[in-house]
């Protein structure tokens, strides 16, 4: 197909998707949210925070290269790396002293949601999605104000042992302290002289100092636990992302095996009074091994329906579970990664029992879906392409605050660059006679063990902002699916 055919296979997607999106009954959305801190820190502001905590306990620190964050200087110590390098750099705070001293000290330019499921709930609340049930075990009141003031978005809480769903702004703890992460943008050129030692910043890039406070678990109260039955008989399906907050093991003595369990329970327990629920896991980069691989084999295994993940993430999963040359050749990035991808692709939707996988790269789409998915293929595609027209937005507005602005995606082009990606993927499936020519460029193909689509993406040349665009991806993939499946029912 040419790009200027996708083009307007791309309208139709998202003119069907988008008046379907009313067939869905409800989502629900849980774990991690937080709020994001952002600030643009300029040249005297470096300085001034400098001089206060003095320039000699900071030339020390950076020595130390502290990998996580205990005190300021720590912090300063950091931000000089990340701004001598030009790196992007995440580095964990275990309390929440930190956030009070840059309130003190920096205070941010602008705050927003971020976590993965905060991000989602938003978005599925701004598109009108009926019932957006967001669950986040730390909502605070800080947490509370960064939700979109919708009355389709509710958080669940039992009163008087009866299950009641409300806005987050009536529902949050008073007592509960707020995750707020950190985002500090620093600019190329910016000079920083700590006592002598002067340098400029190479490159535009940013430090994340990242909340982990002690009380953040993965988890649910039992009261509530107790009642996901009847939330789950309501809704069609869920998003479930954060569990790479597990930790492998806690001060109380309890370690990831504990919260794997709970997890898993969570799942079993939605599932209880709507056994064809359908569960969406959105995957991220995850250091720890032994955490990655229990999340993959034993809460996405045989409890999940669906995941999402973009090529690194593939790279990451495929390695634990045993497929190290595959994954090492997703992250060579030659013309040959891509048909690693999909070999990653099919090979996670086995090993893993899962109805679907949806890979997201910079320019295309990889899904592949079991046989017997209650879908055709060319649903399936239109998913995908209202996907694509959700991130090209995003990156184009920054936001989405509704339908309208989503649509905007539209007059973003399919990427030329990610259209040619494809024709190595092409030779390589033609060659082996698992589809046709044809079926290859329409982006829908039947092979003898799972279905694939593959589809070129919308990009933004000079996107506003690039955060959260995979899970705005996956989520409107995932509830374009649902429509569709109560579409035919
Ligand atoms: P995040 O965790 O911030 O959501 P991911 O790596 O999971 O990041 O996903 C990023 C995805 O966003 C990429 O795979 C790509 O498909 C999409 N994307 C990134 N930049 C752009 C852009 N400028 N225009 C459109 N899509 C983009």
């Amino acid at each position: 197909m040419e790009i200027d055919e996708w083009e307007k296979l791309y309208s139709e997607s998202f003119s069907n998707i988008s008046g379907l999106l009313k067939n869905i009954n409800g989502v629900f959305v849980a774990y991690n949210s937080n709020v994001d801190a952002i600030k643009h820190i300029r040249e005297h502001e470096v300085k001034r925070l400098i001089n206060l905590l003095g320039c000699r306990n900071v030339q020390q620190r950076i020595l130390d290269y502290p990998r996580d964050i205990k005190d300021p200087v720590d912090f300063m110590a950091r931000l000089i790396i990340a701004m001598r390098d030009g790196k992007a750099a995440e580095v964990p705070t275990y309390t929440t002293d930190l956030h009070d001293w840059l309130m003190d000290n920096l205070v941010f330019d602008k705050a927003r949601i971020g976590g993965q499921a905060g991000i989602i709930s938003n978005l599925l609340a701004s598109l009108d999605v009926k019932d957006v049930i967001t669950y986040v075990p730390w909502l605070s009141r800080e947490q509370a104000e960064y939700f979109v003031d919708k009355p389709n978005l509710k958080y669940p809480v039992v009163e008087d042992g009866t299950l009641i769903l409300k806005s987050p702004k009536d529902a949050y703890e008073p007592e509960q302290k707020a995750k707020i992460n950190w985002i500090i943008e620093f600019s190329k050129g910016t000079k920083v002289d700590c006592s002598g030692d002067v340098f400029s910043v190479p490159r535009d890039n940013r430090l994340i100092v990242s909340s982990r406070p002690k009380w953040l678990r993965i988890d649910m109260p039992n009261y509530l636990y107790e009642h996901l039955p009847e939330l789950s008989k309501g809704i069609d399906g869920a998003i479930l992302a954060g569990y790479q907050m597990i930790k492998e093991n806690y001060d109380d003595g309890s370690d990831c095996h504990n919260y794997v369990e709970k997890a898993v329970n969570v799942i079993e327990k939605l599932k209880e009074t709507n056994p064809k629920m359908r569960i969406h896991v959105e995957f991220t980069s995850i250091q720890n091994k032994v955490i990655r691989k229990a999340i993959l084999t034993e809460i996405v295994s045989r409890h999940v329906t669906s995941l999402g993940l973009d090529t690194v993430e593939v790279a990451n999963a495929l390695n634990v579970l045993g497929y190290e040359e595959i994954a090492y050749a997703v992250m060579e990035k030659d013309e040959k990664s891509i048909i690693s991808l999909y070999e990653g692709a099919v090979k996670l939707l086995c090993e893993l029992d899962l109805e679907r996988v949806h890979i997201h790269s910079l320019g295309f789409y990889i899904c592949v879906a079991s046989k017997d998915y209650p879908l055709d293929v060319e649903s399936h595609r239109q998913s995908l392409l209202f996907a694509s027209t959700l991130a090209a937005a995003q990156a184009s507005l920054g936001d989405i605050n509704n339908m309208e602005d989503a649509s905007a995606g539209l007059q973003v082009p399919v990427y030329d660059q990610g259209y040619e990606d494809l024709k190595q993927l092409e030779k390589y499936l033609v060659r082996r006679s698992i589809c046709s020519a044809k079926d290859f460029e329409d982006g829908c193909i039947h092979a003898s063990t799972h279905n694939l689509i593959i589809v070129p993406s919308k990009v933004v040349k000079e996107p506003v902002a690039t955060v959260g665009i995979g899970d705005t991806i996956s989520a409107g993939a995932f509830v374009a699916i649902l429509a569709k499946i109560n579409e035919n029912l």
